[in-house]
């Protein structure tokens, strides 16, 4: 009988054939166990300002190597990080990559220390699809006495999340708006399950945790679901203090049509959102 596999991360639970690859394309069944194929892959590797992941109250005008991999359990029709998130063998033109072992990753952000490296940042396209990188490098970094930080679009099972968070000093999460449905039909993903992600991260007191919304116009731009979700967030543990980025979203990909984010509806929905958190920043303004 032909072996099979169910991937444990995410709330897709991708049932696999051998050599299938999941939906995000970065897991795959291999001898009926579903594996991290993208291990170590790099795609981008840069030493970024800390406020670029985007963390506001973290270490704040530090600098952090950044890397990412390629694939992504979403599909969101406008990401802005598209060409890396859904690029890979055997697409015609596959993204550059390389293979960075957790060990090389480490020294490689040892050797940024002098430009003001603080550690390393998993970020660009969905980290937690290769999660068993982080926890292997994030091993490393920490005990070099360096930080690590997630980015994550929250689209994971809290279990993974448990894993890993004794290497994980700082997060930034999306919450990329507060309807089921956008969630269901638009990003082909589940509200619910980033909740509960977002609930687990925020009752880790050594964690410290930023969130944020990309605003599409027509979308999640309404005050109402503004409303609701920094309501949401606000009654979760410290959920006032909980740094909150509302940042203005740009045409890429396949919403060329929908035209860039309006500046004073970012500034209004800020204000909005200052009614219930205490940390409220806009970004790309
Ligand atoms: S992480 Fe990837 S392979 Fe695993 S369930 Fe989610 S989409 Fe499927």
């Amino acid at each position: 009988m032909e072996k099979e596999a169910i991937c444990p991360v995410c709330f897709r639970h991708c049932k696999l054939k051998e050599g299938q690859s999941g939906f995000c394309r970065g897991r795959k069944c291999v001898d009926g166990e579903v594996i991290c194929d993208n291990y170590g892959m790099l795609t981008s590797i840069a030493l970024d300002p800390i406020e670029k992941k985007p963390l506001a109250m973290f270490m704040p005008g530090s600098m952090i190597l950044s890397v990412g991999s390629y694939g992504c359990n979403l599909a969101c029709p406008f990401c802005q990080n598209h060409e890396i998130s859904y690029s890979c063998e055997p697409d015609p033109e596959p993204v550059p990559m390389r293979y960075v072992s957790p060990e090389e990753l480490c020294s490689i952000a040892m050797s940024e220390r002098p430009y003001g490296n603080i550690g390393v940042a998993y970020t660009y396209n969905e980290s937690l699809i290769s999660w068993e990188y982080i926890r292997d490098a994030g091993r490393l970094v920490h005990e070099k006495g360096m930080k690590n930080v997630l980015v994550s679009n929250g689209t994971c099972e809290a279990e993974i999340l448990r894993e890993i968070l004794p290497y994980i000093d700082a997060m930034n999460i999306d919450l990329k708006g507060f309807s089921s449905s956008f969630y269901k039909d638009y990003l082909k993903g589940d509200l619910d399950q980033t909740k509960e992600f977002i609930k687990t991260a925020a009752a880790c007191p050594a964690c410290h945790l930023e969130l944020t919304t990309l605003i599409i116009p027509g979308h999640n731009d309404t005050e109402e679901e503004m409303r609701e979700m920094t309501g949401w967030i606000a009654s979760l543990p410290g959920g006032e203090a909980i740094p909150y980025h509302i940042s203005r979203y740009f045409p890429r990909n396949k919403t060329l049509d929908i035209p860039a984010t309006d500046v004073s509806l970012i500034y209004g929905l800020a204000d909005v959102a200052r009614e219930k958190l205490k940390h409220v920043f806009t970004g790309n303004c």
